[in-house]
């Protein structure tokens, strides 16, 4: 084989996995606030700084960072990420929630009904939220055109394999599917370094 074709064979290659594959990202511990939430917290009228854009269209990252504090631990510098919701949100991972000592419920995010509460503190300002920690559930974002090329639709729960450094098959991963998304796997620290995974590496669904 010429080596003119063995490139084009090979960037046909790479399109494919591309098209098979998902994208998966990482998320840390992380805080949604309510209006009412960050005026309590910075002062009133204050609106948050952004910092970076999310993969998620319109989701970002922002500068101002809090504490978190549960019953056995707090976590500092925890990152805020908006835009502000209806509803302040705590999420963690397992092992976060057993370092604070709360017993947050694993949930889809914005399902926060009978959640436990946990403090939020920046400086000497402190909120004591009633609900709303939650470890979030492990989720596939997707367009609907890319639902429609995997046979997926909203709702649908699925085992994903992940081609990271300790391959593994996640069972239980709900696909949401929705116009303002784009396309990637989302799982949480304690699953993403159980399957070793590193920024760049996807995953297949697998059934
Ligand atoms: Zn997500």
């Amino acid at each position: 084989m010429n080596s003119v074709c063995s490139v084009g064979l090979e960037r046909l290659a790479e399109a494919i996995i591309q098209r098979m594959t998902i994208e998966i990202e990482a998320s840390g511990r992380h805080v949604h606030l309510s209006r009412g939430d960050v005026e309590a917290l910075f002062g009133t009228g204050y609106q948050l700084t952004k910092v970076k854009d999310l993969s998620q269209p319109g989701q970002f990252a922002c500068a101002e960072r809090v504490t978190l504090k549960g019953p056995k631990g707090e976590f500092t510098n925890v990152v805020i990420l908006g835009p502000e919701r209806p509803d302040s949100q705590v999420e963690l991972s397992l092992s976060d929630a057993v370092s604070l000592g709360v017993r947050a419920p694993i949930r889809l995010s914005g399902d926060i009904k009978d959640t436990p509460g946990i403090t939020i503190q920046n400086g000497t300002r402190q909120i004591i939220l009633p609900r709303g920690a939650i470890v979030a559930k492990r989720h596939i974002h997707m367009t609907p055109e890319d639902a429609e090329r995997f046979g997926m639709r909203d709702g649908q729960r699925v085992s994903f394999r992940t081609f990271t450094e300790r391959p593994l098959v996640f069972g239980d991963i709900e696909v949401r599917v929705s116009p303002k998304f784009s396309t990637v796997a989302h799982l949480d620290y304690d699953e993403s370094n159980a399957c070793g995974f590193h920024k760049g590496d996807r995953g297949m669904i697998v059934g």
